[in-house]
């Protein structure tokens, strides 16, 4: 059953639009599966980092037990960037980078679905849409799990470890070394292994076979895919659930053992 807080927690600035509550909802019921609009999703490697964490938003305050969406969405992106890393050995980068370079711009930007857009929309729907109480908590319960993915690029915590997120290993002649590039892949192997294991969970003969590793890598992957500058603002900023900087959480006990592999 849906619940919802009392006293729902709001920090995205500018807040969700009427347009960008309306859209997503339906987007995440049904569009999603459309080819031509997975096929923009695709050459847009996802949506722009305000989007991205849009529709974390709204499908946990609305859907907070049926992440089917979001994770069909990320599952199919990071399955398209281990096809993108198939072209490791040493000389044979530039396909991967070429690969992995965005050809069109976020979907939803596109198709002017932003902060100021207007949207036909149930009020109470509205309201809930936007509490982000169950995101929060969904990160806090799996943070052990994606805290090795935050890119020290986009949050400026250089020398505490983490790894590039897309946009920012394009730029990085480093990350391009065939050591580092090896790594890489593997990483993103692990990542697409723990979504095939959350998505299939959905369907009724593999219920329950998920794990938090599993949902974990939801959050590495959003990041990972659109950058991680306003999912970490989003994640350090003060709530009711958990408050401070990250470096207060380092001693939580999340439900993630340690970081994905
Ligand atoms: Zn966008
Ligand atoms: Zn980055």
């Amino acid at each position: 059953m849906m619940t919802f807080s009392e006293a729902p927690t709001r920090t995205l600035s500018p807040p969700l639009s009427t347009g960008e509550v309306n859209f997503l909802w339906w987007f995440i019921q049904g569009s999603l599966m459309n080819a031509p609009v997975r096929e923009d999703l695709r050459r847009g490697w996802g949506p722009c980092e305000r989007h991205t964490l849009a529709v974390l938003i709204i499908e946990n305050a609305l859907r907070p037990h049926y992440l089917h969406g979001p994770v069909i969405l990320f599952h199919d992106l990071i399955k398209r960037a281990v096809a993108a890393y198939a072209y490791a050995w040493p000389l044979h980068d530039l396909r991967t980078r070429l690969a992995l370079t965005p050809s069109r711009p976020c979907h939803f930007c596109a198709l002017g679905i932003d902060a100021a857009s207007r949207g036909d929309v149930p009020h109470d729907r509205f309201v809930h849409a936007g509490d982000e109480t169950n995101l929060r908590n969904f990160m806090a319960d799996t943070h052990d799990g994606w805290r090795s993915w935050v890119c020290p690029a986009c949050t400026g915590r250089s020398g505490q470890g983490g790894m590039l997120c897309r946009r920012h290993l394009l730029d990085d002649g480093k990350a391009w070394d065939h050591r580092e590039f090896a790594s890489q892949r593997e990483k993103l192997e692990g990542l697409a292994d723990h979504l095939d294991r959350y998505e299939r969970a959905f369907s009724v003969d593999y219920h329950g076979t998920d794990n938090a590793a599993d949902h974990a890598a939801l959050i590495a992957a959003a990041g990972w895919l659109g950058g991680w500058g306003q999912l970490w603002k989003f994640w350090t900023m003060a709530s009711p659930v958990c408050c401070g900087v990250d470096a207060q959480r380092e001693g939580r006990t999340g439900a993630v053992d340690g970081p994905l592999r």
